[in-house]
């Protein structure tokens, strides 16, 4: 990973009282490769010498951190770097197989929602910091 995200990874943990170690780094370096998000299964496969159970409590530390954003589906989870890391985007969930897929955020999507965002927020009053976009179905494999 370059300089620029391990510090702020750094900065993100020390704020929750921890440190990146290199069983952190390597969690972090899969996930920053990863072309989409990945499943536990997934980041050990890709991971040289990650061990299950270690990868799971450091993933659950690296989330309470705000490195790590974790999309929950219906059959399991999938785990990826925190937008502010990487970008913003939206996902595709497959509901069949469970395969998540980024999909970039179109600007004439973002600004659509932008009008939305703004009636809701003249209607309730809610200031709204960023929103969260999972399209739920089914990809074209299982359709
Ligand atoms: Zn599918
Ligand atoms: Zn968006």
């Amino acid at each position: 990973m370059g300089p620029e995200l391990r510090d702020e990874v750094a900065a993100r943990l020390r704020r929750v009282q921890q440190r990146l170690t290199p069983k952190r780094a390597a969690i972090v370096e899969v996930l920053a490769q990863a072309p989409r998000p990945l499943a536990l299964p997934e980041i050990l496969e890709v991971g040289d010498g990650l061990v299950q159970s270690s990868v799971y409590r450091n993933l659950v530390v690296l989330e309470q951190a705000g490195v790590v954003h974790r999309i929950v589906t219906a059959e399991s989870a999938r785990f990826e770097l925190a937008e502010e890391l990487t970008g913003h985007h939206h996902h595709l969930i497959c509901t069949a197989c469970g395969t998540v897929e980024d999909v970039p955020a179109a600007s004439g999507l973002e600004a659509s929602i932008a009008d939305a965002v703004a009636q809701v927020e003249g209607e309730t009053g809610f200031r709204t910091s960023t929103h969260r976009i999972d399209l739920v179905g089914l990809c074209r494999r299982c359709a």
